[in-house]
């Protein structure tokens, strides 16, 4: 039987009670009706890039979503969740069209998108996605969820919050006229023209950072980023040293540099606990990575030493983006 090791990019995870797959929206459907009806614990399983699953999970029934397919009406495109979420980006910048041509090289399925709303250089995908196709657990019914049903705000969305139920398309609304995007033009030094150049440069970029997967590299056997960059009041951040990096939000409050944070608190890049066989990134210290045969255990332990060295440090309480299942 399968390991969630072998289905996540953390590659850790013991082996669920059962794993179904789903190759079409009805088949997604109908076994998350199934797997409710067991009573039993449940988890929908997309590309496996944003889970730290636990060791054991003898308990878990797995849906899998593998339904794809992209269909293009106009400027609309609807997606099946388990369509890949790059696969897609590259189609719309060979359609050249724009709106998530800087969410280049992120792994994971397009069901998974909104969950917590990826982003990256500026764009994230409340500022395109129209509405989604929704089997709410606790009715068991299909809903249309609007985008503004769907509460976005920094990597959240209500269904992170706690709305449990399966996405089982996506739809988004492009444009054909290029973004202008301010963070990627400060990440590459230039000013880019057109959906495709923006890609190319936010891929080298993510490349060198260790943010595109690579069976070879360990660094990129993570969930990215582990951490999100808290957001505190204009009060509080007045009171941090001059150098970290922050960005004021639209509300007055400011957001913070999580890796800085790590960073400055004495864990550097690499930096992995005595015994342990999952460390921070050699090139980020924002991610944690397996370095070859971590457990679920060792990434959570050295999670938990992060989070309370920053927060003795700074007072600042870091919160995981990555969904930790059954622990
Ligand atoms: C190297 C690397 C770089 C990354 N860079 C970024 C980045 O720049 N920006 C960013 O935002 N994220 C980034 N991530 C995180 C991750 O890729 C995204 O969160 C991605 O959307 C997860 O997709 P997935 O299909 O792998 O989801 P999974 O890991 O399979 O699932 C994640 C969560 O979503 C739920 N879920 C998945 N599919 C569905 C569905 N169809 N319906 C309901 N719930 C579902 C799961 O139950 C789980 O709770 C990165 C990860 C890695 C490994």
């Amino acid at each position: 039987m399968t390991k969630l090791s072998e289905l996540t990019t953390m590659r850790v995870g013991g082996t669920p009670a059962e794993i179904l797959v789903a190759r079409s929206r009805d088949q997604l459907i109908e076994f998350a009706l199934g797997v409710w009806q067991s009573g039993d614990d449940w988890l929908v399983l997309g590309g496996g890039s944003n889970i730290v699953a636990a060791d054991d999970l003898s308990g878990l029934k797995v849906v899998k979503t593998e339904n794809t397919g992209i269909e293009r009406n106009g400027n609309i495109l609807k997606v099946q969740a388990g369509e890949d979420w790059d696969a897609f980006v590259a189609f719309t910048v060979e359609q050249r069209l724009s709106g998530v041509e800087a969410l280049s090289g992120i792994p994971g399925c397009v069901g998974a998108s909104p969950i917590q709303n990826i982003g990256a250089y500026g764009q994230e995908v409340a500022d395109t996605i129209t509405r989604i196709e929704f089997l709410d657990y606790e009715t068991r019914e299909l809903q249309i969820l609007e985008n503004k049903d769907l509460h976005f705000g920094y990597r959240d969305s209500i269904i992170k919050r706690g709305k449990a139920g399966v996405v089982t398309w996506v739809e988004f609304e492009l444009s054909d006229t290029p973004s202008s995007l301010e963070r990627v033009t400060e990440a590459v030094g230039k000013e880019l023209n057109n959906p495709a150049e923006i890609r190319h440069a936010v891929l080298e970029t993510r490349t060198q950072k260790g943010m595109v997967l690579n069976e070879l590299d360990p660094d990129t056997h993570s969930c990215g980023s582990f951490f999100t960059n808290p957001i505190v009041s204009f009060g509080f951040a007045s009171g941090l040293p001059i150098g970290a990096p922050r960005w004021e939000q639209p509300d007055g409050r400011v957001k913070i540099s999580a890796a800085w944070l790590i960073e400055n608190s004495g864990i550097g890049k690499g930096f992995k606990l005595g015994g342990s066989k999952a460390a921070t990134s050699s090139k980020h210290c924002l991610a944690i990575s397996n370095r070859g045969g971590a457990s679920a255990k060792d990434v959570v332990e050295l999670a938990r030493f992060i989070q309370t060295q920053v927060s003795n440090r700074y007072g600042i309480n870091l919160v995981p983006e990555p969904n930790l299942i059954g622990f």
